[in-house]
């Protein structure tokens, strides 16, 4: 990939760019099918996503009409990438293999080894015969909703298309990997005024908090709302906050050290529950919820801001929807896209019908909505949460740092770029928008 990079780096002409060859093999983070039960018997907090991810030269695929061959300059961890090294809920082979039946071009998906890595931004390498919108030269991000456009059910809201899938968790030839394979119709104009790396984190969790937040398929937030948001220096939770300050809304923001409570106060959100410090204990045991902590959880809510919260960000599930329902004000939301602790949630149904509380199911967003979140990192109104950069080498590092809750916002992971900082095609946007906004979760 040598000669890629460096056409890159001469800033070749896209006529240049389409005339070098692509190799024949590529460098990419990836676990093996025949790993799947290394971690019998371990109990999930101490499954190491390093012991299972490789960084090894994989076969470069061949290119369907609709995708692109993309030049991948950075990526970024995803929890994906934590359940995909960890083999749960489900080892994703087995996704592979059901695209893998779905057409002639879907079978080169269905490996013994899966490239992970569900963002990236890089340059256009190539395009197929049926791509129109896009060249080569193009600097671009990707989204990872990955859709069949033959599919009827794909045309309302392509989150409800009946194969819909994510890139580099569901598909293989992620992201996290010196080259990557994408439909067009992932591709997204690479905010101009960020490095490779901060273009690199923002679409998987971007998108999604912008679907469950602002969206008319999420939350529909207005302008006064109060949102409480679970993991506010999360990844998703730490773009919910901005996209709650910046449409008006006051956010309650909850996470686990005085550090990430000053990071909250820091990025605007005055109303901050360290919940490490409360010392909640949800779940009295394995199989009861207290509900007198429920209560202390409330009260605290209202001391803050004086009311209960209109929307809850939910994620973390078991640990927390009970409390989430109870919280959540007589008739406001819940809205979900996840269950990092569990996902065979429990809650108090009379809390949530006499209340007439709506629970909303999420998941990342269709291609107008994660082109709308881009948009919005483009302007310079929401801004990459990166904490800190890995290289490619050290993917599993990465991961294990998201799945021990080490890591603030998000992790970016320099693929090609061979350095932090570059590919920054507007300083004087940069500027503008503030170098402290755009490196505020740095550390
Ligand atoms: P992350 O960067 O690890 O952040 C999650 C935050 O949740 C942590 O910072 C932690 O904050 C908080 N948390 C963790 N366990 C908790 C618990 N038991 N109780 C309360 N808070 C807890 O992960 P992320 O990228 O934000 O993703 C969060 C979840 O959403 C993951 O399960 C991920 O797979 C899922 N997700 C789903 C979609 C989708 O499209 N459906 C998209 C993105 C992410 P504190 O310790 O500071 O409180």
């Amino acid at each position: 990939m040598e000669h890629i990079l460096a056409a890159i780096n001469h800033g070749a002409t896209g006529e240049e760019i389409a005339n070098l060859p692509i190799p024949e093999s590529y460098r990419a983070a990836f676990v093996r099918r025949e790993d799947v039960g290394m971690f019998e018997g371990v109990e999930s907090a101490d499954k190491d996503p390093e012991r299972a991810i490789h960084i090894e030269h994989v076969a470069t695929p061949e290119l369907a009409p609709d995708e692109v061959y993309l030049a991948v300059m950075a990526s970024s961890i995803n929890f994906n990438t934590v359940w995909t090294s960890i083999f749960e809920p489900l080892p994703t082979f087995g996704f592979l293999d059901r695209l893998g039946r779905e057409s002639e071009w879907a079978a080169r998906h269905a490996l013994p080894y899966h490239v992970i890595g569900s963002d990236a931004s890089g340059v256009v390498l190539r395009v197929g015969s049926a791509v129109r919108n896009w060249k080569p030269g193009d600097r671009v991000t990707v989204h990872c909703n990955y859709v069949d456009d033959q599919d009827p059910s794909a045309h309302d809201d392509s989150m409800l298309a009946a194969n819909q899938k994510i890139w580099g968790f569901e598909t293989n030839f992620g992201g996290l990997a010196d080259l990557s394979v994408v439909k067009a119709n992932q591709l997204m104009p690479k905010p101009t005024h960020l490095s490779w790396e901060e273009a690199a984190v923002n679409a998987l969790c971007n998108s999604t908090s912008y679907r469950m937040l602002v969206s008319d398929h999420g939350a529909r937030m207005k302008q006064g709302d109060s949102v409480l948001v679970w993991g506010a220096t999360g990844g998703i939770g730490a773009y919910a906050i901005q996209y709650v300050l910046n449409g008006g809304g006051t956010p309650i923001g909850v996470v686990s050290s005085p550090e990430r409570a000053a990071l909250l106060n820091e990025m605007g959100c005055e109303a901050v529950i360290d919940r490490a410090a409360e010392g909640y204990r949800f779940w009295s045991d394995e199989h009861t919820q207290d509900e007198t902590e429920w209560r202390r959880f409330g009260k605290k809510i209202r001391e803050l801001i004086g009311e209960d919260p209109d929307i809850v960000f939910e994620h973390p599930g078991r640990s927390t929807m009970g409390a989430s329902i109870f919280a959540a004000k007589r008739g406001g939301t819940v809205v979900t896209c996840a269950a990092t602790s569990g996902y065979m949630v429990e809650f108090d149904n009379r809390h949530f019908w006499m209340k007439l509380k709506r629970l909303l199911s999420s998941h990342f967003a269709n291609y107008a909505e994660a082109w709308a979140a881009n948009k919005l990192i483009d302007q310079g109104k929401i801004h990459p949460v990166i904490s800190a950069t890995y290289p490619l080498t050290q993917v599993g590092a990465a991961a294990r740092a998201v799945h021990r809750n080490e890591a603030e916002g998000k992790l970016g992971v320099l693929c090609l770029a061979p350095d932090e900082g570059l590919g920054i095609d507007d300083p004087d946007k940069r500027e503008r928008v503030g170098e402290a906004n755009i490196t505020r979760f740095r550390r």
